[in-house]
């Protein structure tokens, strides 16, 4: 029997990528994205390699749409083997105290009450068929300390304390859960960014020790090979992909 992922902003970069890789690897998708046109564009993409697929409109931010993408996954393919929490927000890249409190309250409730939402929900459906897998999206601001991201990097600092954790509470009846920690890639998200603040494009690619942005597929490799290879004993961990970036910080 086929195996089923949700992927939540399926809809454009890192979660279209993956979820392309996905169907090549046979496993049905639930494409979940509050852009319509994104979400349906990564449909039509991946039933081209043959696999089943439906989009999902919701916004990650409210626990009741990620009850509904939930609950309509079951009702469609009866189970959910994989899960890439991955919907997010940037921000506009400005010092901390330039932020709007509107601008806090919304980085915070996409990319951390979003992913809790999704843990909570999924991993409850998971659970009760013996287990599943798990990637939730941190990044290189996750892991170290960066300027003019300091809400940002709060979520993905979470992220981690979400991910082990949830290893410390449900390993033990099959659930794994993992990270990732990209450094900028080139998503439209940051293509975005980076047109809004081009000096720190210049910045960023100089200190990276391989001198480029990553590429969506090189991180839709890592995380198929997480969530759907035979490598199931790695759990809780954070695994960063950035050309070595912030392991010579
Ligand atoms: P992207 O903007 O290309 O894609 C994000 C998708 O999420 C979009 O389709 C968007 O519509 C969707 N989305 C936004 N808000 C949503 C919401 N409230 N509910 C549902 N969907 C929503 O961005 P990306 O670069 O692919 O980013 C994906 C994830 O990777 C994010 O969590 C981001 O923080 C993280 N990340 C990206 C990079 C990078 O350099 N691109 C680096 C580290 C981490």
């Amino acid at each position: 029997m086929s195996k089923v992922a949700i992927i939540t902003g399926a809809g454009s970069g890192l979660g279209q990528a993956t979820a392309v890789r996905l169907a090549e690897e046979g496993v049905n998708i639930v494409a979940v994205d509050v852009s319509e046109k994104g979400g349906n564009e990564t449909v039509e993409l991946v039933k081209k390699l043959g696999v089943e697929s439906i989009f999902i409109k919701a916004d990650v931010s409210k626990a009741t749409e990620v009850k509904k993408y939930v609950d309509e996954t079951v009702e469609r393919f009866g189970k959910i083997d994989y899960f890439f929490n991955n919907a997010g927000i940037s921000g506009s890249g400005k010092f901390y105290l330039d932020t709007t409190i509107e601008e806090i309250e919304q980085i915070v409730g996409i990319n951390l009450m979003g992913a809790l939402y999704g843990v909570r929900y999924v991993a409850e459906v998971m659970l009760k068929n013996g287990g599943g897998s798990i990637v939730n999206t941190a990044s290189s601001a996750g892991v170290i300390g960066q300027d003019s991201v300091v809400t940002y990097s709060a979520t993905k600092h979470a992220i981690v304390g979400i991910t082990k954790s949830m290893v410390a509470e449900y390993a033990k009846d099959g659930l794994r859960v993992n990270a990732i920690a990209p450094g900028p890639t080139e998503t439209p998200m940051v293509k975005a960014f980076y047109e809004a603040n081009p000096e720190m494009k210049a910045n960023a690619t100089g200190g990276i020790p391989q001198k480029r942005l990553g590429t969506p597929e090189e991180v839709a490799e890592l995380v198929t090979f997480l969530l759907a290879s035979k490598a199931q004993y790695i759990n809780g961990e954070v695994i960063r992909i950035d050309g070595g970036f912030t392991n010579t910080k």
